[in-house]
């Protein structure tokens, strides 16, 4: 049985809220997702009124799951700080001892130029991000083996998930452990493959629903920059949220980087998403290193054949038009996608097979342009 919105609707429509009107006209509900049986939104209030707030969306959650055919409920209470307003209240953050909640912490304010509002990470040579337009391109797959392809050519990498949305650098890597406090209270980083990972997987269960709004974006991203010890890196390779919406804009603002790299998949459509992203980063200063053109061909896994499925070389002409270097074809195969989602990705897997080397070899022209930056830190 499937459970749509106008039954949630109906459903919360019965709620009083602290405003002393129905929950649904009070004017805090995010749109709601329903399909197959899952329900997910988000009550968005003021930090200053959350506390009032909570009885609210356990009640509202409650409902929901009493309408016939629903599976799962979420409900996320995110309160945003007005500024000049006092910090909310702490509130635990699911047994990760001294990891503030997310919205406590303001973003940094700068006026003028975009650029104003950056400060280097102590210890981290460059910053990059790696974008694309939108979700399930294989972004956090490249992520992860061009961190990799790094961590090959000798170099100290980090990796940062910041794709807060549906963090997969958890399943990518193995990886579950919560990250521990070091005497300053900044959260260890995770260690696999050689590489220093944090993601906010690491810190919320799985099934939390992650409905965030542009400032809370930047706040969960700012901590995980800035209150984790990385230690001495060369490279801290950033898993950008898909899109380049808001969030993602004031997030390349935000974060001083040093370049990007585009994922694209070669359907048109992934095209026109990854000159958006190109224009998102050419507007904040942010050099592009290049696109990667991702699922790029189909290699058959038995015989090996090359299938161009999607058409072909669609990236590499429009990084020529769009003069942005052309980094790379990554073949859509099926021990990329199966190394992915066991956790070991194939660069650390098969280090001698020819996807390790078409990763390498992506992270080689990124190193190049890189080079002044790493040599000068
Ligand atoms: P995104 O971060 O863009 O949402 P992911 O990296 O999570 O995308 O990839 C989405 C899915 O596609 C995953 O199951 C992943 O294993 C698979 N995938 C990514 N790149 C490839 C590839 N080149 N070949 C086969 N599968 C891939």
């Amino acid at each position: 049985m499937s459970v749509t919105q106008q039954q949630v609707l109906d459903s919360l429509a019965r709620i009083k809220s602290p405003r002393g009107v129905a929950l649904t006209n009070a004017n805090v509900l995010s749109p709601i997702s329903a399909s197959d049986g899952k329900v997910f939104f988000s009550i968005n209030v003021d930090a200053a009124e959350a506390r009032a707030w909570e009885s609210i969306r356990v009640e509202a959650e409650a409902a929901v799951r009493a309408i016939p055919g629903v599976t799962t409920v979420m409900v996320a209470l995110t309160a945003e700080r007005k500024p000049g307003s006092a910090p909310p209240p702490p509130t635990p953050s699911r047994g990760t001892p001294g990891v503030q909640p997310v919205h406590a912490h303001k973003p940094p304010q700068g006026g003028g130029s975009p650029m104003a509002r950056q400060s280097e990470i102590p210890g981290v040579a460059a910053v990059i991000a790696v974008a694309s337009g939108k979700g399930g391109v294989g972004k956090s797959t490249t992520a992860l083996n061009l961190a990799l392809g790094l961590r090959d050519l000798g170099l100290k990498v980090g990796l940062l998930d910041a794709d807060i949305y549906g963090p997969s650098v958890p399943r990518l890597t193995g990886l579950r452990d919560k990250p521990e406090l070091n005497n300053e209270r900044k959260m260890i980083p995770l260690r696999r493959f050689g590489l220093a990972i944090m993601s906010i997987g690491f810190l919320v269960e799985e099934e939390t629903a992650m409905i965030w709004r542009g400032p809370m974006v930047m706040s969960a991203v700012t901590q995980m920059l800035r209150d984790v010890e990385w230690g001495r890196l060369d490279v801290l390779v950033v898993d950008m949220p898909p899109g380049t919406g808001d969030a993602q804009l004031t997030l390349a603002q935000n974060v001083p980087l040093k370049g990007a790299v585009i994922v694209s998949t070669p359907q048109d459509l992934s095209l026109i998403d990854a000159r958006r992203g190109l224009a998102m980063f050419r507007k904040v200063n942010v050099p592009v290193l290049g696109i990667v053109e991702n699922m790029s061909y189909f290699q058959c896994p038995q015989c090996g054949t090359r299938s161009d499925i999607f058409g072909h070389g669609g990236a590499r002409h429009e990084a020529e038009k769009l003069g942005v270097p052309f980094l790379g074809e990554i073949p859509l195969h099926m021990a990329i996608r199966a190394t992915s989602d066991a956790g070991n990705p194939v660069v650390d897997s098969e280090p001698d097979g020819p996807h390790a080397a078409i990763y390498r070899a992506i992270a080689g022209q990124v190193r190049d342009q890189l080079k002044g930056v790493i040599a000068a830190a």
